[in-house]
């Protein structure tokens, strides 16, 4: 790093070297929320003192240290400055000052210092307690600080990720579990879980045709012909679908860019056409890592992308046929237990094309008895598919492939350099492939059921010369389904604790990039029971 280093990273070493690596990597959790409380609080919140002139977002530097940071207030006085840090402390309940916090504030004086100040005092003022707490830096403090620069700068500049802590009570109130996912890396059967903030947010799905969404008062508004259809606080949009003719403002895109979330176009069909990602992706290295083995080829997890898929058709089809389909299950099985060690991706994509003839020649059996739209199947196809039951599921491949993409964008990977599905194809690959083990129990899960319960009914479907297409109705019935079961929780095999499927995903995605970044021995993928 031949730039200067933000003060803010050392105080995150100082916490865990592991949390400084991953905001130096992009991987920056929170702070929107945090910044902005923390705002708040400054400006309700001052001593007052008419001898004191305030000094608000005070930017410092420390030209040999290579270090720059901002304060968030400096009082100046007669005598000198003093350095005021304002902590929410949303997690910590006591105004107590912790050791990155003594280390921020003491390399914020030491700059201010070589830039000529005098340094009189340093505090903290907690604004959960609204309670303001003087800080002594001494010697001891300041050399620390130094130290933790020089261990940072190490850290930061190495092409590996330091290890997640073990069984470490910081990882309990860190900010950055939900990215670090410190358990998951030793992949056993979990003990104990972290608690991570709402991970799962909203994914806004915009599906009335004609219809436009801008940003209005810090808010999504979307209107269609001068009347509301929808508005919610933009906070809440974890990330945004959008399908068929609906138009978006300019004003929104960038917003929902600066703060991160994905954006993904799909035709009415539900196929992908495009998406738009912050150029302040994380994890740079990682996917540059990426790129090369997805070229070299990872037959370990191109297996392990495809095993669960089958063992899922498996499992979805005992669950849900009314027939006897102990055979088929039998051998669908048996390819799962094939995959699992097969020697190359062309015979795993035979195995893949054996299971899908299996699985989907029993697809009547899963609908309900005497289903109007059973008679219109005559297998599985994707694209150019005239038939209502393939119009849905490929709809709703659509839904599930988008959630795909937006959890490997969260993660900072390129969403087009896969294992299975073939990167020279210029198709978002590695959401492919990730997707394959929730098809069977997310995608076809929601199709069966939304037709069983009647909530997908045959006039949804419009009728154009033998080619069949979802009405609005249809689209509207089918994303309402698939958000209830992305929502809907299950036991993870492999951590063995509760997680909705919509976190699941963004969890199996950073379990690649685990391995990319070489902190994760291998990936295994979801099997439902
Ligand atoms: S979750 Fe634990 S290991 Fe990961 S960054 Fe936070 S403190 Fe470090």
């Amino acid at each position: 790093m031949t730039d200067p280093m933000p003060i803010s990273l050392v105080a995150h070493t100082a916490f865990c070297p592991r949390r400084a690596w991953l905001e130096a990597v992009g991987e920056q959790v929170d702070n929107i929320a945090i910044e902005r409380g923390v705002a708040d609080h400054t400006r309700v919140d001052a001593r007052s003192d008419d001898r004191v002139r305030r000094r608000r977002s005070v930017d410092v530097v420390h030209e040999d240290l290579r270090l720059v940071g901002r304060c968030d207030v400096v009082d100046v006085a007669a005598d000198g400055v003093r350095v005021v840090e304002f902590k929410a402390a949303p997690i910590r309940r006591r105004a107590e000052v912790t050791m990155a916090q003594e280390v921020q504030l003491a390399l914020q004086g030491l700059s201010l210092e070589s830039m000529g100040h005098t340094v009189v005092g340093h505090s903290i003022y907690f604004t959960t307690q609204r309670k303001m707490v003087d800080v002594e830096i001494t010697d001891t403090v300041r050399q620390r600080a130094r130290d933790l620069v020089e261990l940072t700068r190490a850290t930061v500049e190495s092409p590996a990720a330091p290890l997640p802590l073990v069984d470490d009570p910081r990882c309990n109130r860190c900010s950055h579990a939900s990215v670090c996912l410190p358990d998951e890396h030793r992949q056993p059967p979990l003990v104990r879980r972290l608690a991570v903030s709402d991970p799962d947010g909203q994914v806004l799905h915009l599906t009335t045709a004609g219809s436009r969404a801008s940003l209005r008062k810090s808010r999504v508004e979307v209107v269609r012909d001068d009347q509301t259809l929808a508005s919610l606080p933009i906070e809440r949009v974890q990330g945004l679908v959008v399908h068929g003719n609906v138009d978006l403002s300019s004003a929104l895109i960038r917003e929902l860019l600066w703060r991160r979330v994905a954006i993904i176009w799909a035709s009415g069909l539900g196929r992908t056409v495009g998406y738009a990602r912050s150029a302040g992706a994380p994890n740079g290295l990682p996917r540059a890592h990426q790129h090369v083995q997805s070229a070299h080829g990872r037959i370990d997890i191109a297996r392990e992308m495809v095993a669960p898929k089958i063992a899922n058709q498996a499992t979805q089809l005992r669950r849900s046929s009314r027939d006897d389909v102990t055979a088929a299950v039998r051998r669908l099985r048996t390819l799962a237990t094939a995959a699992r060690a097969a020697g190359d991706v062309r015979l795993l994509l035979g195995m893949e094309g054996e299971a899908a003839s299996i699985y989907f020649a029993h697809l009547p059996s899963m609908l309900a008895d005497g289903c109007r739209l059973a008679p219109s199947w005559h297998g599985r196809t994707g694209r150019g598919a005239t038939d209502p039951l393939n119009v849905a599921f490929n709809f709703t491949y659509g839904l599930l492939a988008a959630d795909l993409i937006r959890a490997v964008i969260a993660t900072g990977l390129d969403a087009h350099a896969g294992f299975v599905h073939s990167t020279s194809r210029n198709k978002p690959a590695l959401a492919l492939d990730l997707m394959e083990q929730f098809r069977p129990v997310v995608a076809d899960s929601v199709v069966l059921g939304a037709i069983n319960n009647g909530e997908l009914k045959a006039s949804m479907f419009v009728d154009v010369l033998g080619s069949h297409r979802l009405r609005d109705d249809g689209r509207r019935a089918l994303t309402r389904a698939y958000e209830r079961r992305v929502h809907q929780e299950f036991r993870h095999p492999t951590y063995r604790y509760q997680v909705s499927w919509r976190r699941a995903m963004e969890v199996q995605a950073r379990m690649v990039l685990g391995v990319m970044d070489g902190t994760q021995d291998s990936y295994a993928g979801i099997r439902v029971r």
